[in-house]
């Protein structure tokens, strides 16, 4: 078995989705899981319907009209003509969705958003799933609430193995390609739970590793992983091959371009990792497995915005040993901080954050009892692998250092 993983970009219209049968023709697609994410940025119109649904009702439903608007136009490039039966298939499932919001009584949002936002990869592989049939390739739908068995901890769910291990291995058999969801998955009461934001690669790694299968292929609008984000920098390089461990770091570092869960079940069953192009199928791509550490050897530029620096200092000049720092990782806990980097000194600590759930202010209050706080927000978090000595020298001419970590390997900078 192969398990490919066509991300929202390859999808957010239809000529993505023509591209994808392109893609299938030109590499096969006998024995063959694929897996999708939402098409475009689908995932983040259904967050803002949920918010809409909490912070303002009346606007919620004309917001998820949008969405299914959005998709009942690619519905009808694809096939040609209106009222055809996927049109009413998604139709339902817009209704479906909407039932749920009308008849929901729980106030926890995070339930909320995983029974929510699951719609974006049901919609996707219907349609994918039947376009594929359409144009004469046989395509199974497996609905992956029936294989990815996961806690009910919603928005970041926790794999169950063993009960994913059986259902997959029970649910996905035969030669014929099989089009399923990636980031979702169920509870043990069958509630739709996710993975997490980008967590489509992930869903791709588990089904490999409880597949055994041969490989991986992640199809981006990128050639393969680059040392540094095109977007961002100028003058980018391929990396034609990069190891397990390298790749689980520069994930880890915030590239995006592969969500960092993905590279561990992987790596436990050796199972080589393909990024490639899905403009330019034969093309070799990234190889990311065993063996040689980072082909070409270059340095790689990671960057984390929208991030904030917090000075602590102790206010009587006593210092930052254990107990305190143990207290401030408490709060830092507290409030569901992801931290990026630490430094301290005798009578300093200095913490790079990102807030995601917007509980700096709730932070600081329980900070500033303790200690003085300097608090800087938007910073962004700038990280080199393999630095050479003149690495950085282009981010220092543009930007304003803040703060600098290196080790052997790693330079970080926190940069305004
Ligand atoms: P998907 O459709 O699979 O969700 P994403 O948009 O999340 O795709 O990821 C692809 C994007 O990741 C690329 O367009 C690129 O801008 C960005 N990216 C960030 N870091 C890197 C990197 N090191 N190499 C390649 N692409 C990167
Ligand atoms: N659709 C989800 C997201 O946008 C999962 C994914 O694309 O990986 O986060
Ligand atoms: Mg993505």
């Amino acid at each position: 078995m192969r398990v490919f993983k066509f991300g929202g970009a390859s999808v957010k219209d239809a000529e993505g989705v023509k591209n994808v049968v392109r893609v299938l023709s030109e590499t096969g697609h006998q024995n063959t899981v694929v897996v999708l994410s939402a098409m475009g940025k689908t995932t983040n119109a259904l967050e803002e319907v949920v918010a809409a649904y909490f912070d303002s009702p009346e606007t919620y439903r004309s917001l998820l009209h949008e969405v299914e608007v959005f998709h009942q136009n690619i519905i009808n490039e694809l096939f040609e003509g209106r009222n055809n039966p996927i049109s009413k298939e998604v139709k339902n499932l817009f209704e479906q969705c909407d039932a749920f919001l009308v008849t929901n009584r729980s106030p926890h949002a995070a339930f909320v958003y995983d029974q929510v936002v699951s719609f974006g990869e049901l919609v996707s592989t219907t349609i994918v799933c039947a376009y594929l049939n359409h144009a004469g390739i046989a395509t199974e739908w497996i609905d992956a609430r029936s294989c990815i068995k996961t806690d009910n901890f919603y928005r970041s769910a926790h794999l169950d193995w063993d009960q994913t291990q059986t259902a997959i291995q029970n649910q996905l058999r035969g030669t014929i390609l099989k089009v399923t969801q990636g980031f979702i998955g169920s509870d043990e009461n069958n509630f739709t739970t996710t993975l997490g934001r980008e967590g489509s690669d992930y869903s791709a790694a588990i089904l490999a590793y409880c597949l055994g299968a041969t490989d991986v292929t992640i199809w981006k609008d990128v050639q393969g992983v680059l040392n540094a984000d095109p977007r961002v920098f100028d003058d980018t390089q391929l990396l034609h091959h990069i190891s397990y461990q390298e790749a689980i770091e520069l994930a880890f570092y915030g590239a995006s371009v592969i969500h960092p869960k993905t590279l561990q079940p992987l790596q436990r069953k050796e199972i080589p990792l393909f990024v490639k192009s899905f403009l330019d199928p034969k093309a070799s791509g990234t190889q990311v497995g065993k063996g040689v550490r980072m082909h070409p050897q270059v340095p790689c530029y990671i960057v984390k915005r929208g991030l904030s620096l917090l000075r602590l200092s102790t206010r009587d000049f006593s210092f930052v040993v254990e107990d305190n720092i143990s207290e401030i990782f408490r709060m830092l806990h507290d409030q569901k901080m992801s931290v990026d980097l630490i430094q301290n000194s005798a009578i300093s600590f200095s913490v790079c954050v990102n807030d995601k759930y917007n509980n700096m202010e709730a932070l600081l209050h329980s900070l500033r009892a303790r200690f003085d706080v300097e608090h800087t927000s938007e910073v962004s978090l700038y990280t080199i692998r393999h630095f050479e000595s003149d690495s950085a020298n282009g981010l220092l001419k543009t930007h304003n250092l803040l703060l600098e970590q290196r080790t052997q390997t790693t330079l970080q900078m926190v940069m305004k």
